[in-house]
C-alpha cells in the first residue's frame, strides 16, 4: 500500500509517501524506523512577527501543489509499473486542528488528487497523528502521550475507543508561548530552538510554575519572562528559567498520567518535543518509575506530513475514509473526537 498525507495546519507545507504492506501496518516492530517514509516540506518563515494566518494560507496555496507533485513524482519512481494506474492507493490529509485558510487548501487539494486518481479519501485529526507516529515506531501498546507542539498542550491515554484528554493547557500552546516571548526579545521565528541554544548559557531563574490538576497554563509564566527581561536579567537566564520551568511542568503532569493509569509507556509528539532538554527530563522520570519513553526522530516531532501519511495508511486499512462531500475541515478538531478504527492497542 502506498498512501499520500498532506499537512498544512499553520506553517509545514508538507506533503509524504509511505509505503508498507498489510503486515507492517499491523507489526509496528516490522518497520522500525522511517526509512520507507519520503517527506517534502516547505516551511513558511514570516518575515518578521508570528505567523501571521492570512500570509500562511498563500504560502500553503503557492507551496502545497509543488511539494505534492514531488511526492507523486516519488510515488511514481517506486511504481514504475503503475504507468497505467494510480501511483497511490489513497490521499490522507490534515483535517484539524489549525487555521482555517490554510486547512482549507490542504483540503482542496486532498480531494482534487484524490478525484484524479480515483482513489480514497482519509480525513486524519493532526493532534492524535502527532502522537500516533510515535506509538508506531515505538510499538508501544498503551502509551500516556504527551503532545507538546506549537498551538497545543496535551497528556492523552486512550480508553474505550477514544483517545482521552487527561490533562491540556488551559490558555495557549507550548510552543506558541515560548514563541511570544522570543518576539518580545526580538528574536525571529520559530522561538524554540533560540530558547534551547541560549538556555545552554544561562542560569536558571525563578518564573511561575502552574499546574492545576492535571492541566497547566504558560500565560503567567511568560509574561513574568518578559518582565524579568525588561528588567535587566540576563536572556540567558531567562532561557534556562524557561526551560526547566515549562518542561517541569509538562513532564510532572506525564508522570501523574502515568501513575493514574497504571501506565509504563510514554510518547512524545510536538515540535516542541525536538528540545534536548525536555526529552532528557521525560526519559529520567520514567526511568526513575520503571517506564519506557519513546520520542520520534525530530522530523516526525515538528509538523510534518510523514504522521498524517503513516496514520492515514492505518485509517485507511481499517476502512475509514471519507466521501468528498462529508470531507469538510475542522478548524477546532479535538482529539477525543476522533472514533478510533485502526488499532490503537490496549486500554489505560
Ligand atoms: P500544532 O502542531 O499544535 O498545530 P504547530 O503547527 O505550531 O502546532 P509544531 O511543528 O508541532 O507546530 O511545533 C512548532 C513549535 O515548536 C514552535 O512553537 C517552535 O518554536 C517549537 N520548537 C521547535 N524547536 C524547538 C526546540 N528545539 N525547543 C523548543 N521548542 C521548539
Amino acid at each position: 500500500m502506498r498512501v499520500l498525507g498532506i499537512e498544512g495546519t499553520a506553517w509545514a507545507a508538507s506533503a509524504a509517501i509511505f509505503e508498507a504492506d498489510e503486515s507492517e501496518l499491523r507489526d509496528p516492530s516490522a518497520a522500525a524506523s522511517g526509512d520507507h517514509v519520503f517527506i517534502e516540506t516547505d516551511a513558511y518563515q514570516p518575515d518578521s512577527g508570528g505567523i501571521h494566518p492570512r500570509e500562511a494560507a498563500e504560502h500553503m496555496g503557492e507551496a502545497i501543489p509543488k511539494v505534492v507533485e514531488r511526492a507523486l513524482d516519488h510515488a511514481r519512481e517506486r511504481a514504475p509499473d503503475t504507468e497505467t494506474g494510480p501511483p497511490i492507493d489513497a490521499v490522507a490529509f490534515s483535517r484539524g486542528p489549525g487555521l482555517g485558510p490554510c486547512l482549507r487548501i490542504v483540503g482542496t487539494a486532498a480531494r482534487a488528487v484524490a478525484q484524479r486518481f480515483d482513489v480514497a479519501l482519509v480525513g486524519v485529526n493532526h493532534m492524535v497523528a502527532h502522537l500516533e507516529v510515535g506509538r508506531y515506531f515505538s510499538g508501544f501498546s498503551s502509551p500516556i502521550c504527551l503532545n507538546a507542539s506549537g498551538a497545543n498542550a496535551h497528556v492523552l491515554g486512550y480508553r474505550s475507543g477514544r483517545y482521552r484528554v487527561l490533562g491540556e493547557t488551559m490558555d495557549t500552546g507550548v510552543g506558541n508561548a515560548i514563541d511570544k516571548f522570543t518576539r518580545h526579545v526580538g528574536w525571529s521565528h520559530p522561538g524554540g530552538p533560540k530558547v534551547e541554544d541560549h538556555a545552554t548559557r544561562g542560569t536558571y531563574v525563578d518564573l511561575p510554575y502552574v499546574v492545576k490538576g492535571m492541566d497547566f497554563s504558560f500565560s503567567g509564566i511568560m509574561s513574568a519572562a518578559k518582565q524579568a527581561t525588561d528588567r535587566g536579567t540576563p536572556v540567558e537566564d531567562v532561557c534556562r528559567g524557561l526551560e526547566e520551568t515549562i518542561f517541569a511542568m509538562l513532564t510532572e503532569v506525564a508522570e501523574r498520567a502515568l501513575s493514574l493509569t497504571d501506565a509504563d509507556e510514554l510518547v512524545l509528539g510536538g515540535g516542541v518535543g525536538q528540545n534536548e532538554r525536555l526529552r532528557s527530563m521525560l526519559a529520567e522520570m520514567c526511568t526513575q518509575r520503571g517506564a519506557e519513553f519513546y520520542a520520534p526522530e525530530p522530523r516526525f516531532l515538528r509538523d510534518n506530513a510523514g504522521m498524517i501519511a503513516i496514520l492515514g495508511a492505518r485509517m485507511y486499512a481499517a476502512g475509514d475514509t471519507l466521501s468528498i462531500p462529508d470531507s469538510g475541515i475542522d478548524s477546532d478538531f479535538r482529539p477525543d473526537q476522533v472514533e478510533v478504527t485502526w488499532d490503537a492497542g490496549e486500554p489505560v
